[in-house]
């Protein structure tokens, strides 16, 4: 078990805690009928934290950016949150900036959200800040 905690540990630490600059996650669905593209945003830069889920509303990628005073992390500004029953851990959903409705973080995309199929690829990770 303990390869297995460390290896979830160091995964959800690449993600949330990032202290120097934001990730920048690109993926595209391989279905050439379909070419949806997601830029995920994730973690915080100097000034802000960023992040990103697929609006089913908007049926977009969208992008909600707060205010990163003194670190608290992206918890605060959390509108709901709820247990993943496929993951058995709690979700911060947060408020899309177009529609205010919420949608749940994305970290890695496995399904496009436009085609349905398990087409999607990631491309180069960036950084902001
Ligand atoms: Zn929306
Ligand atoms: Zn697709």
């Amino acid at each position: 078990m303990r390869p297995c905690l460390r290896l979830l540990a160091f995964s959800l630490l690449s993600c949330t805690l990032v202290a120097f600059a934001g990730e920048i996650h690109t993926f595209n669905c391989t279905n050439t009928n379909c070419n949806f593209k997601a830029v995920i945003f994730c973690g915080g830069g100097d000034a802000v934290a960023k992040v990103s889920g697929y609006c089913e509303h908007c049926g977009k990628i969208v992008t909600a950016t707060f205010p990163h005073k003194e670190r608290m992390g992206l918890g605060p500004h959390a509108v709901a949150r709820i247990w993943d029953p496929a993951t058995g851990k709690t979700l911060d959903v947060f408020a899309c900036p177009t529609c205010k409705r919420p949608f749940a973080p994305v970290e890695k995309m496995n399904y496009c959200p436009k085609c349905g199929g398990k087409t999607m690829a990631e491309g180069a990770p960036g950084l902001w800040d």
